[in-house]
């Protein structure tokens, strides 16, 4: 179930960012006659659909690692649900890592179209506050509780990689617990 809603998330996330990047691989095209957009276009970010690939790369060989005999891969945001199918065998450890990997990238492609927002829907993994934001500089979660800081008064902070896991972690205790 859970497994479902996070693939299904991250594709939602992956599609978003393919419509932006969308008009990049046009970008030939100047024809008067397409619409103007609704609002002012975004910065064009060359980086995007290397972000893509890259992305795709990542769980094309997380599930070849996992099954070599995995047909083939799509292209695009099917790629989660393909996670899913293709490795029915997990054991419940490396689903999770799978359920993560996947959680993560939903993370940064959201966060890549300019989505901060899907950082505060976490509480904070050490104290449980919620209110985590998006430090861009560190490019990483930080905790907006001033009481909640390491030995050396730093602020806490997460990786996008520490913030799925821990989610994919509550997630699985949620479901425990309520069964
Ligand atoms: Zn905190």
């Amino acid at each position: 179930m859970g497994n479902a809603d996070t693939s299904a998330t991250a594709a939602a996330h992956m599609r978003t960012l393919r419509e932006i990047s969308g008009p990049l691989a046009r970008k030939g095209d100047t024809s008067p006659s397409r619409a103007k957009p609704a609002h002012a276009p975004a910065p064009i970010d060359l980086g995007l659909l290397d972000h893509l690939e890259a992305s795709r790369a990542e769980i094309v060989a997380a599930v070849r690692d996992a099954n070599p005999a995995a047909g083939p891969a799509p292209l695009d945001e099917g790629i989660y649900q393909w996670m899913v199918d293709a490795t029915p065998q997990l054991d419940e450890d490396r689903r999770r890592v799978h359920e993560a990997l996947a959680y993560r990238q939903g993370l940064e492609h959201a966060l890549r179209a300019g989505e901060e927002k899907v950082i505060r829907r976490h509480a904070c993994p050490a104290c449980r506050t919620w209110g985590l934001f998006w430090s861009r500089p560190a490019q990483r979660a930080a905790c907006v509780n001033r009481y909640c800081s390491d030995a050396a008064g730093r602020r806490s902070t997460w990786t996008l990689s520490q913030l799925a896991h821990h989610h994919i972690a509550t997630q699985a205790e949620r479901r425990r617990t309520a069964t």
